[in-house]
C-alpha cells in the first residue's frame, strides 16, 4: 500500500454541517488508479447515527410543509449546480472510482434523469377525487412523504445511485439519510455541497459515512421510515430481511448476472462490438454489466469466439489520466485478487482462456488495481463463475444448442437483473421477451437500462422488495396515501343513526 502525504480526512454531512467522526474509526479511500490512499473516512458508530438522525428528524415538519412549487424550485437549482460542476465531479468519480471521463460522464448524465424525474413531483404527488361516493360523501386520496428516509449506495455509481435513489425522496417532502460507499465518499459529500448551495434547508439531506455498524443503526432506528438499497445480493437480502423485520418499507437491489444472446442471424461483427462495451467498461464494474455471451449453434460460437478474441486482446486498460484507456483498475486490491481467484477456479473447472487478462502492461508505471480483460469460453452452468457475480472484467461464454436452451438457462440462474439478445428475426425476439424471467431486457441494446422515467429494477435476487431506483414508482415508494371520505351537512339535516356497515346498498 502507498500512503499519500496529503491524506485527507473526511466528514459526515449532518444538520448542514460537515461533522468529525468520533467513533476513531476510519476506512482508507483509495485512487485506485495508482494504489494510493487519498483520505480517510470515518465510520459512524451507532450514536453519531442516532445523531444525524435526529437532526433529519427535527428538519421534516417544516420540509414537508413546504410547498411542492418550492421544493421543486430548489431540485432545479440543485441540477444546474450539477452540470456547473460536471468537470469537478467527473475527476472526484474518476479519482476514487477509477473509472474512465468518459464513463463518469455518462454516469453523471444518467443520474440527471433522476433529477429531472424528480422535477415532475408536483404531477406524480397529484392524489384522486370522486364526486360524492354515496350519501353527498366525497372521497379524496392525498400522498404525504413518510418522514426520516435512508439511502444506502454501492461504489460503482458514486453520483448516478445516490443521485436515483434520493432525488425523488427529497422532491415529496421526505428527509434523507445518504450512506454511501465507504470506498467512494468523496462524491456524496461533494453532492452535500451543491444540495446546500442550492437552498436546501439543513437536515433534509445527510451523509452518514460509515459500515456495517451505522447501516445497522439505520435498519433498526424507529424514525427510519423506509430505506432504499443498492449493493450486492447477499447484503440487499440482509437488508430486506432486517429492514422488514423492523417494519421498514424496503427496496433493495441487488447484483446481475446479464446475459447476451446471440443468434445465429445476429451480424456478428456488430454484435461484437456491443459485447465489447457493455461487458468490459467500467472494468465490468456495473450491475447491469453484461456478463456472458450465450451463442446459439456451434457455428455462431466459434466465429463469435473467433472475433471476439481479437477485439477483446485489443481493448486498453490503463488510468483516467490517459483518454485512450477503454477501462480503468478494479477497485481495492482485493476484488482484483477476488477476480483472479476465479479465473484460476473456472480453469480449474474446464473452461477455456481465449484471452487472459491476469498479468495486464499498464502503460503507465502503477500500483494501481488492473486488470486486463479476460474471456472465458466453453464455461458451463455449474461452474462458480457461471453461477456467481464476477465484478471485474473477467466475462464468459457459455454455448447453446437452441434460443429455448438459452432461454432455460438465463431463466434457471438465480440473478434476474438485465438481459439482451442480437437478432434480426422478430419471431426469436418476441419469444425471448415474453418468456425471460428478468426484470430489464434489451433486444439489440446491449446494456438496457431503463431511462429515467421507466421503473428501474430487477427480478428474482436481484431486487428483494417492492419499488423502483428509477421512474414514476418512486414518488409511490417514498410517499404513503391517506383517503379522506368528508360531507358537509347542513344544519337543518337529519342525519340519523345507522348501527349497519355504510354501503350505497346496491343488493336490493
Ligand atoms: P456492497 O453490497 O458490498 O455494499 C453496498 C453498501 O452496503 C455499501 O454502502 C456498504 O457499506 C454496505 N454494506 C456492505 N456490507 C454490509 C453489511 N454486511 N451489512 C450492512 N451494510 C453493508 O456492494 P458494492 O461492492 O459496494 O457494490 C457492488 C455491488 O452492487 C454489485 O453486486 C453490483 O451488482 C451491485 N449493484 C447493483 C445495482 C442494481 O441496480 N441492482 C446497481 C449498482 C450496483
Amino acid at each position: 500500500m502507498v500512503v499519500n502525504q496529503s491524506v485527507r480526512e473526511l466528514h459526515h454531512f449532518i444538520g448542514g454541517k460537515m461533522v468529525t467522526g468520533t467513533s476513531s474509526r476510519f476506512a482508507d479511500v483509495y485512487n485506485p488508479s495508482i494504489g494510493t490512499v487519498i483520505a480517510k473516512v470515518p465510520l459512524a458508530d451507532r450514536e453519531e447515527v442516532k445523531a444525524a438522525i435526529d437532526a433529519a428528524k427535527a428538519a421534516f415538519p417544516a420540509w414537508k410543509a413546504t410547498s411542492v412549487g418550492k421544493r421543486v424550485e430548489i431540485i432545479h437549482r440543485f441540477r444546474n449546480l450539477l452540470v456547473e460542476n460536471l468537470d469537478e465531479l467527473i475527476n472526484t468519480i474518476c479519482e476514487e472510482s477509477g473509472k474512465t471521463k468518459e464513463d463518469a460522464k455518462g454516469e453523471i448524465t444518467r443520474g440527471l434523469e433522476s433529477v429531472d424525474l424528480a422535477l415532475n413531483a408536483p404531477h406524480l404527488l397529484k392524489g384522486e377525487y370522486s364526486v360524492n361516493v354515496g350519501g353527498d360523501i366525497n372521497a379524496l386520496s392525498t400522498k404525504s412523504p413518510l418522514g426520516v428516509v435512508a439511502t444506502i449506495a454501492p461504489f460503482n455509481f458514486p453520483i448516478m445511485v445516490p443521485l436515483a435513489i434520493s432525488s425523488m425522496a427529497v422532491a415529496v417532502g421526505n428527509s434523507v439519510i445518504l450512506k454511501p460507499s465507504e470506498r467512494v465518499p468523496i462524491s456524496a459529500l461533494y453532492l452535500s455541497k451543491l444540495w446546500q448551495e442550492a437552498g436546501l434547508p439543513d437536515g433534509v439531506w445527510t451523509v452518514v459515512n460509515g459500515d456495517k455498524e451505522a447501516v445497522n443503526e439505520l435498519l433498526e432506528n424507529p424514525t427510519i421510515q423506509a430505506i432504499s438499497f443498492v449493493g450486492s445480493t447477499p447484503v440487499a437480502e440482509y437488508i430486506y430481511q432486517t429492514g422488514t423485520k423492523h417494519n421498514k418499507r424496503v427496496a433493495a437491489f441487488g447484483g446481475g448476472k446479464n446475459f447476451m444472446i446471440v443468434m445465429p442471424d445476429a451480424n456478428l461483427e456488430q454484435t461484437a462490438n456491443a459485447f465489447l462495451g457493455a461487458a468490459y467498461g467500467a472494468a465490468s464494474q456495473r450491475c447491469m454489466a453484461i456478463s456472458g455471451a450465450i451463442p446459439v449453434g456451434k457455428e455462431t460460437a466459434d466465429r463469435f469466439v473467433a472475433i471476439l478474441k481479437e477485439k477483446v486482446a485489443a481493448l486498453k486498460v490503463g488510468p483516467y489520466t490517459d483518454d485512450s484507456s477503454d477501462f480503468g483498475p478494479v477497485i481495492t486490491e482485493q476484488s482484483k485478487n477476488a477476480i483472479i481467484e476465479h479465473i484460476n477456479t473456472a480453469i480449474t473447472e474446464g473452461a477455456q482462456v481465449v484471452v487472459d487478462g491476469r498479468n495486464p502492461s499498464i502503460s503507465a508505471n502503477s500500483n494501481g488495481f488492473y486488470l486486463g480483460p479476460t474471456l472465458l469460453d466453453h464455461v458451463t452452468p455449474t461452474m462458480k463463475v457461471y453461477q456467481e457475480e464476477v465484478f471485474g472484467p473477467a466475462r464468459i461464454i457459455v454455448r447453446a444448442e437452441s434460443l429455448q436452451e438459452a432461454i432455460d438457462l438465463i431463466n434457471d440462474h438465480e440473478l434476474g437483473n438485465g438481459v439482451t439478445m442480437f437478432t434480426n428475426n422478430g419471431l426469436a425476439a418476441r419469444k425471448f421477451q415474453e418468456e425471460i424471467e428478468v426484470g430489464m431486457v434489451g433486444i439489440n441494446v446491449p446494456i438496457p437500462i431503463p431511462v429515467g422515467y421507466h421503473n428501474f429494477g430487477g427480478w428474482k435476487r436481484s431486487k428483494f422488495g417492492e419499488g423502483h431506483m428509477f421512474g414514476p414508482d418512486q414518488a409511490r415508494f417514498f410517499t404513503k396515501s391517506k383517503t379522506i371520505s368528508e360531507k358537509w351537512l347542513s344544519n337543518d339535516e337529519d342525519n340519523g343513526s345507522s348501527f349497519a356497515f355504510p354501503s350505497n346498498n346496491t343488493i336490493s
